[in-house]
């Protein structure tokens, strides 16, 4: 028989069983152990929330991504049921969990989010599941950091919208089985290969989001420009656009930096001069690599020879974590073509070298002979 939490008694006897991950009654009506991360905690900047988008239509660029939401959406709204559970994959900053908060807004329900390190304990996540509304949005970000204890309480979650918990204990102990109400769980995360096939499986939507385009940031720029009251040229929002990795949060950030820039150093207004002196000052190149992309790449050519060289290798010669590099340097450097990955480790390719200024070239011929792609 299916039950809720709250309508059960509370059992003096319920006690955590040998296993820590196992859940018992005592874990779902208290709600002291949660780390729910506000939305609100995860702005970088005070004016962030701002230029977030809160609905779909206000969501620039990954049109196709956009248009099946919409679908989606419509759909769910007009049987009157929640989303079908929805994983987000690709780089930091591309609109993973502005895409979780736009789907809680138009589908008209409450939006929970925490991330996967914040959930440590099994009874965590239980008492979450256990406190959604009906058809709310769950939002789980970093969730290939769920710990796999953790990660077994979303199964029937999310399959059957249930809690398996432990009554009792000892011999006496008995499984019951919760029912929670019907929500949608939002997950994102920088590495789908990360992730469990089981987990992958639960999720009926799955897109991976790209870097944007010049043209797309570009209408990013200029809006997000307006709505910070800063005046800025079209030749203007092209450059900084060019500059920003195909990222709106980077875009966003250097349009903050750029506007402070113009205030002080200029009149106040954003033209194409005052963008490439405010960037160059902050030392991001042509094509929006910085400092310690440079450094990354100048590692693989001037330390390793161009490459091959393995991740942690590289990583700790440039004093910065294998998981950094992974997630936050390599994407975009991948795109540009300066790095590849091969199974013996990163190599430089002749761009990066060509765009470093560097002579020599990339082991493109090493590579090929030994059919290591
Ligand atoms: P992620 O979760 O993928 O790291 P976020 O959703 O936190 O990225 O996005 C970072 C910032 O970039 C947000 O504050 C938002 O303002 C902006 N942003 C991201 N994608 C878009 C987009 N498609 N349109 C407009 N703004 C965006």
């Amino acid at each position: 028989m299916d039950e809720r939490a709250p309508d059960l008694p509370p059992d003096p006897d319920d006690s955590l069983m040998e296993a820590p991950d196992e859940i018992t009654m005592r874990d779902l009506p208290n709600d002291t152990g949660l780390r729910v991360v506000g939305p609100e905690e995860q702005s970088t900047e005070p004016d962030d929330r701002s230029l977030r988008p809160s609905r779909l239509d206000e969501f620039v660029g990954q049109s196709s991504i956009k248009e099946a939401l919409e679908i989606a959406v419509l759909a769910a709204r007009e049987r009157a049921e929640p989303l079908d559970h929805v994983l987000f994959y690709g780089p930091p900053g591309l609109g993973k969990t502005t895409l979780a908060r736009i789907i809680a807004a138009e589908m008209g329900v409450n939006l929970r989010t925490t991330s996967g390190p914040a959930l440590a304990r099994a009874a965590d996540l239980a008492a979450i599941l256990n406190s959604l509304r009906d058809h709310d949005v769950l939002f789980i970000d970093e969730i290939h950091r769920l710990p796999r204890g953790v990660e077994e309480v979303l199964y029937p979650a999310m399959e059957d919208y249930a809690l398996d918990i432990m009554m009792g204990k000892g011999p006496a102990a008995r499984p019951l089985r919760l029912s929670l109400k019907p929500f949608t769980l939002v997950a994102a995360t920088t590495r789908y290969a990360l992730l469990s096939s089981p987990l992958r499986d639960r999720f009926g939507v799955v897109h991976r989001l790209d870097f944007y385009s010049a043209p797309e940031l570009t209408g990013l720029v200029r809006s997000n420009a307006a709505k910070l009251g800063v005046e800025i040229t079209g030749d203007g929002a092209e450059t900084l656009a060019q500059r920003s990795r195909g990222t709106p949060r980077i875009a966003n950030r250097l349009l903050r930096r750029v506007r402070d820039y113009a205030q002080v150093r200029a009149d106040g207004v954003v033209t194409e001069p005052v963008c490439d002196q405010a960037l160059d000052q902050l030392r991001i190149d042509s094509l929006g690599l910085d400092e310690q992309d440079r450094e990354l790449l100048r590692s693989i050519v001037e330390r390793f020879g161009g490459g091959p060289v393995g991740l942690d290798t590289l990583a700790a010669s440039i004093a910065e974590e294998a998981d950094t590099v992974m997630d936050v340097y390599e994407p975009f450097l991948l795109q540009l073509g300066f790095i590849d990955r091969t199974p013996r480790g990163r190599v430089a390719t002749q761009a990066a070298y060509e765009h470093l200024g560097l002579e020599g070239s990339g082991p493109t011929v090493q590579r090929s002979l030994f059919g290591d792609r």
